[in-house]
């Protein structure tokens, strides 16, 4: 996958708020994006605010 990915994103940017992440049961730090490895305060291009949670 070839993507612009960063470390530390801007707060409410960041992959633990969007809908393709996916956290690690035993690391709340990281977790998954489409079967990728990613930091829950990282962050890409493609982010996605989680919405739809009622
Ligand atoms: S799409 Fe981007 S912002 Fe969203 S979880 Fe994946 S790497 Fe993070």
């Amino acid at each position: 996958m070839d993507f612009i990915y960063q470390k530390q994103a801007e707060k409410g940017k960041q992959c633990q708020e969007c809908q393709s992440f996916v956290v690690k049961p035993e690391n709340a730090v990281e977790g998954l994006c489409n079967g990728k490895d990613v930091l829950a305060e990282g962050g890409c291009m493609f982010f996605k605010k989680k919405e739809d949670q009622q």
